[in-house]
């Protein structure tokens, strides 16, 4: 599994590339431009969900998401934070339960600061989406009499 830092980099090289073809060239020169950016950002959500198991409830391959949240205070420098997310597309509108996985960086003023917490906040995602779609223990084990 490739670091998210570069494959998020060639993703957002490939909308750029993509954004600037689109404007200018014929659709069969942006249309494998946009091919890219499809494979891409699917192979980032694959990345940030890495060992993430199947979705208890569906079965389904749980995506990853990483949100940027701003804290902007009245007075003084805005802070930011990233939000790593793992949850289930199918079933997300339907779950009662909120079974997502989340995890969040501390606040802080730049984003190059933040990306050096990208593989291990996404890990603490997964696991936090794991512990709630973990199979039911002892399902088939024998029962005590
Ligand atoms: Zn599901």
């Amino acid at each position: 599994m490739r670091n998210i830092l570069v494959v998020r980099g060639e993703w957002e090289k490939a909308q750029a590339d993509y954004a600037a073809a689109v404007k200018l060239q014929p659709e069969s020169a942006w249309r494998p431009l946009h091919k890219r950016v499809v494979a891409l950002a699917k192979e980032l959500s694959k990345t940030i969900a890495a060992d993430a198991v199947p979705c208890s409830r569906c079965g389904g391959e749980p995506i990853g998401l990483r949100h940027v949240r701003g804290d902007l205070p009245r007075l003084g420098k805005p802070t930011y934070r990233h939000v790593y997310e793992i949850g289930c597309v199918s079933c997300h509108d339907t779950d009662k339960d909120d079974r997502r996985g989340m995890a969040e960086t501390p606040r802080m003023g730049s984003g190059a600061e933040l990306d050096k917490l990208a593989e291990k906040t996404a890990k603490e995602a997964v696991a936090d989406w794991n512990a709630k779609n973990a199979p039911p223990v002892g399902k088939d084990a024998p029962r005590e009499s």
